[in-house]
């Protein structure tokens, strides 16, 4: 019988459930049970594919081209169980399935509810990721305790601990605990008013997991325990990680939610074998190099719009006992200040994927920049766009070089339209989404990194390089490194001119781990060390010449 674990959150938004979550995952795993995650976001959105990234950060796809809620990509690098459209529900899915049904008749001329209805479906949801091959599911439920919005789901859990009975259930409430400077206290009160309205929805919660930045005293987790109804044993602590989030599961391990979580759930597994986490720790505590990538956006203000990237580049340090230091840089600052001011001095320069024409100039103006001094460039989806933008305006003379999502009617649309996308009109899940084969050239940076010919990668996208332009591009020194298996779609762009130009149509970020580095991005990585020491041996021998980098 398949266990579950329902993590929910109080007292405050953004208090990492989603890190929580998949370190629990994490710890289970290595104790060699099969765990799947999911979660279940209450906002009306069928998807947040259509949402901006201000709202909720990045859009995390998967292999089966949903677009899902970045707290996936914590899964996904935590654990290993698979991850599909059943791992992560919104409201507005559970609402357009129960809503189709009923216009199928399926409901057989009953009135339709929350209640029932609405919470079957959830249960249904539920349900459908405890396949006989997974011991634990976990399911982080979005928002936050107390939310209206959230009631139908919390509902759902409640319900579902009753059907399929408690000890096979358990509730992990999320918490708070603020220090409070100008009292110099700890305090337990938000945590008692989060969990007292959970009792009110008939949730007692098994265990508190206390996000805090002070360490809490025995005395108040007894106070915590006595309040709020749970024993001792079950008030976990789990203090501000400021160094690194992957310190987070060693930390839970350390306080024994693992241990608590298997009693509980009457599971039995071997003792936790977590030498890689051990192993991750070890390289970031003891850096043999340290680089700075300038990673150039248009939402670069928002810590989360990039978050898998940021997560890659610190996977592919990681790997390489490398310290990589990382400036998120607005574009629209290069097109105000030119990219020597803003660029200067970087190991290598990153433009991630998006939609839209503001930014793009910038973008264009650090690529040039990178390609022209012989800076390690690495760009993702939008990034190959504006790479072959940049190459087509400054190296082919494509004056008018342009995408025809920014100009429909350019002379030289170098990136237009896929084929397959002329006729679409709905935004929603309609570009080209999910894992794609792609197939790559020997004797190229993409071959040499991946050590393969062929590869599957992550797609989210509606336009493409147009190969009417192919030849004059490789006449002028592009390579076309990486290419759908029957040819017509350009995948990789690269320069072999250049000390490492890559570019790429697909989105790698979402297939690195800590565990393992993605290929590109160790290979990218390499080549700012490379860069740096360089520059660092030159800079010794001719200290005029040394150019101090510049820190995120
Ligand atoms: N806007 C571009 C397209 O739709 C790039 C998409 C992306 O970077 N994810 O093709």
């Amino acid at each position: 019988m398949t266990k579950h674990i329902f993590v929910t959150g109080g007292v405050v938004s953004s208090i990492g459930k989603g890190l929580t979550s998949a370190s629990i995952g994490m710890l289970l795993e290595s104790r060699g049970l099969k765990v799947r995650m999911q979660k279940l976001d209450p906002y009306i959105n069928v998807d947040p594919g259509t949402m901006s990234p201000y709202q909720h950060g990045e859009v995390y796809v998967l292999d089966d081209g949903s677009e899902t809620d970045l707290d996936l990509g914590h899964y996904e690098r935590f654990t290993s169980g698979p991850l599909t459209r059943d791992s992560n529900y919104t409201t507005g899915q559970i609402y357009l399935r129960v809503i189709e049904k009923e216009r199928r008749g399926q409901f057989l001329g009953k009135t339709v509810q929350v209640i029932p209805h609405i919470t079957n479906e959830i249960k249904e949801a539920i349900s459908r990721v405890a396949d006989s091959n997974t011991d634990v599911v976990i399911t982080e439920i979005g928002g936050t305790v107390g939310d209206i919005e959230s009631l139908p789901f919390l509902e759902s859990i409640r319900q579902f601990r009753q059907d399929v009975g408690r000890d096979n259930c358990l509730f992990i409430h999320l918490t708070l605990v603020p220090y409070l400077k100008a009292a110099a206290e700890i305090k337990t009160k938000p945590t008692q008013h989060s969990v007292g309205q959970l009792r009110q929805i008939g949730i007692q919660p098994d265990i508190l997991i206390c996000r805090c930045e002070q360490s809490i005293s025995r005395e108040e987790r007894e106070k915590i325990a006595l309040f709020c109804n749970v024993e001792l044993d079950a008030v976990i602590e789990e203090l501000d990680k400021d160094f690194s989030i992957y310190e987070v599961p060693l930390s839970l391990r350390n306080n024994r939610l693992d241990e608590l979580i298997m009693k509980r759930l009457h599971l039995s597994g071997h003792a936790p074998n977590l030498d890689a986490w051990d192993n991750i720790m070890y390289s970031l505590r003891n850096p043999k190099h340290e680089i700075s990538i300038a990673v150039v956006g248009k939402y670069a203000e928002h810590k989360d719009a990039y978050k898998s990237i940021y997560e890659s580049l610190d996977h592919a340090g990681i790997s390489q006992f490398c310290q990589t230091r990382i400036a998120r840089i607005q574009s629209s600052d290069i097109e105000e200040e030119g990219a020597e001011r803003i660029l200067a001095g970087y190991d290598g320069i990153l433009i991630p994927g998006g939609f839209g024409e503001r930014g793009v100039a910038g973008k264009i103006q650090a690529i040039r920049y990178a390609r022209e001094r012989g800076i390690p460039f690495f760009g993702i989806c939008l990034g190959m766009q504006c790479a072959a933008i940049e190459f087509g305006r400054n190296v082919v003379g494509l004056e008018r070089a342009q995408s025809t999502e920014f100009d429909k009617d350019t002379p030289n649309p170098v990136i237009c339209l896929l084929d397959e996308q002329r006729n679409v009109t709905n935004l929603g899940g309609t570009m080209r989404l999910g894992a794609q084969p792609c197939s790559l050239v020997p004797e190229t940076i993409a071959y040499t990194a991946y050590k393969s010919s062929s590869v599957t990668e992550r797609h989210r996208h509606r336009y493409e390089f147009n190969n009417v332009y192919r030849t004059q591009f490789e006449a002028h020194g592009m390579k076309f490194s990486g290419l759908s298996p029957d040819g017509q779609l350009v995948e990789i762009i690269e320069l072999p001119e250049h000390p490492f130009f890559l570019a790429v149509q697909f989105h790698p970020e979402f297939k690195s781990k800590p565990t393992c580095a993605h290929p590109l991005f160790s290979a990218f990585v390499a080549a700012a060390i490379q860069r740096h020491d360089g520059r660092k041996s030159r800079a010794a021998s001719s200290p005029s010449m040394e150019n101090t980098p510049v820190s995120g």
